[in-house]
């Protein structure tokens, strides 16, 4: 019988000058500073931020570890190519704005950073929102070019530029790499990405860093050549509802399932690795409490198992997809 089991990892905490202090509670791990937080990762295999098991017989030994030696365990068939964990997932707490920012694909990740870089697509399934002040920016609005993107970088109009809305809880917005962004103030959402930490910051809401008493650095040129003036606003998306559960996002990289309801069900497939997030209510997992904010890492060879809600329950099953 293989050493592998529903793998749990330990949160690494990221203070950032927009976060706030609610990540700690929500994935019940305690502050590792009295900064403000604004990320957890919750499964990363980014080289400087590589996570840790945190429960079972693997406790302890970090990710890439595992991954190393237990490939076809934890991935099937489908191994990818460099051996690295191809996702990454994290909760965020903006308290305040983001950058508006932009991410390059693949090919430019390539050209930009060289080798073992990849290009970073990305979804939010945003957790809770204020009515009142939360606003999402994604996407240009319709004719916005890159020339009117520059002049409006001149008359510090950046915003205007941008599709924006107010986000509810449980909705989700899928971007594509290209696709220019900001998270706006009093938002806690979910994001799932691709493993890469390239981002070029485009505005900084005309902000000081309060640590170095300067503006964060921007990158408008790189920036800018990676932005997608053709795709317009990007809205929330549809989900469309595939027997017991929906179909939220389904990209090259990765596919997002959202199931709620009350009653016992299975996650995870044989012979394919997947994540699941609890995102409301609790019950188990395989036997183990599983509630909101739990990250849970299925290897392919446990195949489906079990979970049962104590009430109502509410979580999303990620797949990776286009593992070459
Ligand atoms: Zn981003």
């Amino acid at each position: 019988m293989s050493v592998l089991h529903p793998l749990r990892l330990e949160p690494i905490f990221k203070s950032m000058l927009w976060g706030g202090t609610r990540l700690p509670g929500f994935v019940r791990y305690p502050a590792p500073t009295t900064d403000a937080i604004g990320e957890a990762w919750m499964l990363s295999d980014v080289d400087d931020s590589i996570s840790i098991i945190a429960n079972g017989a693997l406790a302890g030994r970090s990710l890439r570890e595992v991954i190393a030696a237990h490939p076809a365990g934890i991935f099937g068939s489908k191994i990818p190519a460099d051996g690295r964990f191809p996702l990454l997932f994290k909760f965020l707490d903006a308290r305040k704005e983001l950058s508006v920012q932009v991410h390059p694909n693949d090919a430019q990740a390539l050209k930009f950073k060289g080798p073992g870089h990849r290009g970073k697509t990305e979804a939010w399934v945003i957790l809770d929102a204020d009515p009142r002040t939360s606003r999402l920016y994604a996407g240009f609005k319709t004719g916005t070019t890159a020339a009117s993107f520059r002049a409006a970088m001149a008359t510090n109009t950046i915003p205007e530029t941008l599709h924006a809305f107010t986000p509810k809880p449980g909705d989700c917005v899928f971007l594509e790499a290209g696709t220019v962004h900001a998270i706006g103030a009093d938002i806690l959402l979910f994001e799932v990405q691709q493993t890469s930490d390239i981002t070029y910051r485009l505005y900084d809401w005309d902000r000081v860093d309060a640590k170095t008493g300067q503006p964060r650095p921007l990158h408008i040129d790189d920036g800018l050549s990676c932005s997608n003036f053709d795709a317009g606003p990007c809205h929330p998306v549809q989900p469309k509802l595939v027997g017991d559960r929906h179909d939220v996002v389904s990209c090259p990289y990765f596919s997002i399932q959202h199931w709620h309801g009350d009653n016992p069900v299975s996650v995870g497939q044989a012979g394919a690795c997947r994540v699941v997030v609890a995102i409301q209510g609790q019950g188990t997992l395989a036997g183990e409490p599983f509630q909101i904010g739990d990250v849970v890492l299925l290897p392919a060879c446990l195949g489906p198992v079990p979970v049962v809600p104590n009430g109502s329950l509410r979580f999303l099953e990620i797949g990776l997809g286009g593992v070459a």
